[in-house]
């Protein structure tokens, strides 16, 4: 009888963005039929390039992202990065003239990577299109599914017929603005929020400056995410492999409004971003200002993420996030690979038709389980970072105490990481990273407090004893400084 025959799983999976594309990878990589649905054309060719470029040009691409490519097996992660920039650190353009301050990212030099979104995606298309049990259709726009029955109903774009189909599961990857995440409210009691924060962006460039032997250069250092911070928004910069670099301008929409003309926009940058005028060109801004959209930034939460044994949403679609901390595809890469362990965990393997699978729904049971508490963790860090980005970076408050952490980190690494380290250079549990992040917090807190006591008197006792003539003022600041260190070292251990 063929319905109780095993039969590898079919799967319809639903958006081909990124996190789309390396599910089919690793769903094929079990051996499962794989159809992959896109609503948009064919991005790889020429004629649909410039109709679809509406997202952010390029992203961070760092630790977790990079761990699901390599676990492909496929060498993804080593495709990807030979056209990826590492940046080291940020470079801070501080007040009108742009004043520039370097911070690493990490006290080993550890990077995130500037990767350009579109040839990303189109990699990853082509990966997974390589694979002999892909199927992969453009131009398909899902308008419902039924999770029971397991039919999906797309309509053509082009020549707006309906197309059927039919998937032992069904995996949303369709964004933030995700159709199978509607379906799956009708089955499950989806706790549901979405939330537009009051910012919007909007995407300008710095193009290459002609170097001494008359070829493209970078204009700024390519080894930093550049960041303007003006404490109510920001812009920021990332380095392309053309040598221009992608700059993405963040603030309230209202400040948005307020510049209807070439004047208004002028004014604005004088005052607040003097040295990316230079750098960009009046005559490039001006165009790029008024003809680039001006991108909403929403964030959605929901939970559960699964229905029985028949549909799961990864990616956006499960939580979007405010870009701030460069986490999203990131954490949507890292969702798969979870995803896929669990499967292993659970020892999913073929499937007899006709029969609902105990093991797939245990899997993806397990999934919610383990994966709400990180993404709730992420959406949060992710919001929380745009005050350190476009303000926190210039406090000097917030600057001791990094220097407190990274120096704490360096002396006891079992005790002491700093925060973004082990968000973007680590696959720590998100979860994890903020509850330790915030049990440092009080101990960082009180080293640095006494950091701070032991130079104020260091300085105190080498002013009145230069004043008597008693001994090297900077030498017994520096002892008192070290002794000071050291104290602060003991009490973390
Ligand atoms: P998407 O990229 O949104 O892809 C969804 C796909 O589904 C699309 O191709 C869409 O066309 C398709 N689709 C939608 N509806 C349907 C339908 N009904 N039928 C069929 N197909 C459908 N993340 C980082 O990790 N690092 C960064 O530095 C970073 N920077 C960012 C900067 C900005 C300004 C923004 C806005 C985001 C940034 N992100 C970053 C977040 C990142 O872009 C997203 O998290 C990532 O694109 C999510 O991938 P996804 O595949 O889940 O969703």
């Amino acid at each position: 009888m063929t319905t109780s025959e095993n039969k590898p799983r079919n799967v319809a999976i639903v958006g081909a963005g990124p996190v789309g594309a390396l599910t089919a990878v690793y769903l094929a990589n079990r051996g499962w039929n794989v159809h992959l649905y896109e609503t948009r054309p064919d991005m790889r060719l020429p004629e649909n390039k410039a109709k679809i470029q509406n997202r952010s040009i390029n992203l961070a691409l760092s630790t977790r992202g990079l761990t699901a490519l390599k676990g492909t097996g496929l060498a993804l992660d080593e495709l990807i990065m030979k056209s990826g920039l590492p940046m080291r650190g940020r470079m801070l353009h501080i007040g009108q003239e742009g004043h520039l301050v370097s911070q690493d990212y990490g006290v080993h030099g550890e990077c995130i990577n500037s990767v350009d979104r579109a040839k990303l995606n189109e990699d990853l298309i082509t990966a997974a299109e390589e694979l002999n049990n892909v199927k992969v259709s453009f131009n398909l726009t899902l308008k419902r599914a039924d999770l029971d029955k397991g039919t999906l109903e797309f309509q053509n774009k082009e020549t707006k017929e309906t197309v059927k189909a039919h998937a032992d599961l069904i995996v949303g990857c369709d964004g933030a603005y995700s159709s199978v995440r509607n379906s799956l409210m009708r089955y499950v009691r989806l706790d549901f929020g979405q939330e537009y924060i009051p910012h919007g962006y909007c995407e300008l460039s710095i193009p290459p400056k002609v170097g001494t032997d008359g070829k493209p250069e970078f204009a700024m250092d390519p080894e930093h995410l550049h960041i303007w911070p003006r404490h109510k928004f920001m812009m920021i910069a990332l380095p392309n492999p053309d040598k221009s670099f992608t700059v993405t301008l963040f603030m309230p929409f209202a400040n948005f409004e307020m510049i209807h003309n070439e004047s208004d926009l002028l004014n604005f940058f004088e005052q607040y971003f003097a040295d990316a005028i230079t750098l960009m060109g009046k005559d490039l801004l001006i165009k790029e200002y008024f003809k680039n959209p001006k991108g909403s930034l929403v964030m959605v939460r929901a939970n559960p993420y699964h229905y029985k044994d028949r549909c799961i949403i990864l990616g956006d679609a499960a939580h979007s996030m405010v870009p701030f901390y460069g986490q999203g595809m990131n954490c949507g890469f890292e969702d798969v690979r979870i995803l896929d362990t669990l499967l292993s965990e659970f020892d999913v393997k073929s499937h007899k038709e006709g029969e609902s699978d105990t093991s797939l729904a245990l899997a993806l049971e397990a999934y919610t389980d383990r994966r709400a508490k990180d993404l709730k963790a992420i959406c949060e860090l992710a919001l929380y970072n745009y005050t350190e980005m476009r303000h926190g970076v210039t406090s000097p408050v917030y600057l001791m105490r990094k220097k407190v952490e990274s120096w704490l980190h360096l002396l006891v690494p079992s005790k002491v990481i700093p925060l973004y380290t082990m968000v973007s250079f680590s696959n720590r549990p998100y979860s994890e990273a903020y509850a330790r992040h915030h049990a440092q917090g009080f101990w960082l807190t009180v080293a640095g407090g006494i950091v701070g006591l032991g130079t104020a008197t260091a300085l105190a006792v080498a002013g009145w004893k230069q004043r008597r003539g008693l001994a090297d003022a900077a030498g017994l600041l520096k002892a008192a400084f070290l002794t000071a260190m050291q104290s602060a070292q003991k009490l973390v251990q």
